[in-house]
């Protein structure tokens, strides 16, 4: 830990624990205390930790050809792009490594889309955004963050965005105009809390876009890949977007590996030499993200998202603590608002990793659990009963 602060920057302030090794949905630190990780680096361990079939593939992948850069050809990034584009139903794949760059990809095939199809004056092009929004840390995404954390003295700000209330078809009807080239939301915002929009939104905003020619990306690199019991968030709302962007668990919890994806008449504009990158499309990553996708359905990872998701909710709610005012979420991904008047997040993370359970809180007031999408009925039940427990002695004042 002293090394980490000494050498590093405090850019994150992590919890106190110092991990060592992983298996499943279970991690242990240095001191082997076992801990139940309930926060999946942030969804991007869904499949859990070193998953057997994925680690062969690691293994296997990596001896055989790891890196190459696209001025090759592969024997593995055909077969991944049409497993993608078949399992998601878009037309095509460009594949990055974070989810930022997978979200600079989508601004900027969007861009390129508006000034060559839709005629945009150049320069001009306008992007709609939600307040609240988490889509990364590059100088161009935190350009339109509205936390002032994120982007204070790192100006100046990328332009041609423009930032609506979350959940309001008004907001966003009324933000645009003949230069909107498109609207980039989150289906369910992430990291600004677990919030879910109304459900008629998504349909609307699909309503919206369609009507003004306005193209509908979604912001799926948290939510996306059975997070909430579905493939993909906005299969709950019956639409589709037009351009869509994952990562996190597409690397199986080994690797960045993210992707835009969107039809042939948005991508065809992404000539040789307009974008690239020296990883993105690499074979390992490749290779993994393929096997993370059928191991998706083969392993029914979605339907147990679903299941035991609903079934984590149950559980909490049962405990009818005091504390809890709100859980919000579906599927394995729960947002649980606490009142700060017997606690903090941060504290209250603190107090459960102190009882074996991994979980951070988002914003000061809201726990997230998001647990590997492995998860089974006996593991969450041994979690709740820590959580009940912990939440009683907060309300009785004890240790
Ligand atoms: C985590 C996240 C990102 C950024 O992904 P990185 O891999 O950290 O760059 C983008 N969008 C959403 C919704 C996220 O949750």
């Amino acid at each position: 830990m002293d090394q980490e602060s000494m050498h590093g920057p405090d850019n994150y302030k992590p919890l106190p624990v110092v991990l060592s090794e992983a298996k499943g949905v279970w991690v242990w630190d240095v001191d082997q205390n076992k801990y139940l990780d309930m926060m999946s680096a942030y969804s991007a361990v869904s499949h859990g930790h070193a998953h057997p079939e994925l680690v062969k593939v690691f293994h296997n992948q990596s001896k055989t050809l790891a890196l190459t850069s696209r001025a090759f050809y592969t024997n593995t990034l055909g077969p991944y792009l049409e497993t993608i584009t078949k399992m998601s139903g878009f037309e095509m794949a460009l594949p990055m490594n974070s989810g930022a760059e997978a979200v600079e990809t989508a601004i900027k095939a969007a861009r390129r889309w508006a000034y060559r199809s839709k005629k945009i004056e150049p320069n001009k092009a306008e992007i709609i955004v939600a307040n609240g929004n988490f889509h990364g840390r590059t100088t161009t995404i935190i350009s339109f963050s509205s936390e002032p954390n994120s982007k204070d003295d790192f100006g100046p700000h990328t332009p041609g965005f423009v930032s609506v209330e979350f959940g309001s078809s008004q907001a966003v009807e009324e933000a645009i105009n003949k230069n909107t080239a498109a609207v980039l939301f989150e289906p369910v915002q992430g990291e600004g809390g677990i919030i879910e929009p109304p459900d008629n939104w998504l349909p609307d905003v699909r309503e919206i876009c369609d009507k003004n020619n306005v193209l509908m990306i979604l912001d799926e690199v948290q939510s996306g890949l059975g997070r909430t019991g579905k493939l993909f968030a906005y299969e709950h709302s019956n639409i589709r977007p037009d351009g869509l962007i994952l990562g996190k668990a597409l690397g199986g919890g080994f690797m960045p590996v993210s992707v835009f994806l969107s039809s042939e008449e948005v991508l065809q504009w992404m000539n040789p030499g307009s974008h690239g990158s020296t990883f993105g499309g690499n074979p390992l990553g490749s290779a993994i993200a393929k096997r993370s996708l059928e191991l998706l359905e083969e392993e029914g990872l979605i339907e147990n998202s679903r299941i035991m998701g609903e079934y984590f909710k149950n559980s909490l709610l049962e405990l009818n603590s005091g504390i809890i005012k709100e859980i919000r979420g579906k599927g394995l991904w729960l947002g649980v608002e606490i009142d700060p008047k017997y606690i903090e997040g941060k504290a209250l993370s603190k107090l459960l990793l102190s009882k074996g359970i991994l979980c951070k809180e988002t914003r000061e007031t809201t726990i997230r659990f998001a647990p590997p999408l492995i998860i089974r009925r006996e593991e969450i039940d041994w979690a709740v009963e820590i959580i009940g427990d912990t939440l009683k002695r907060i309300e009785r004042k004890e240790k």
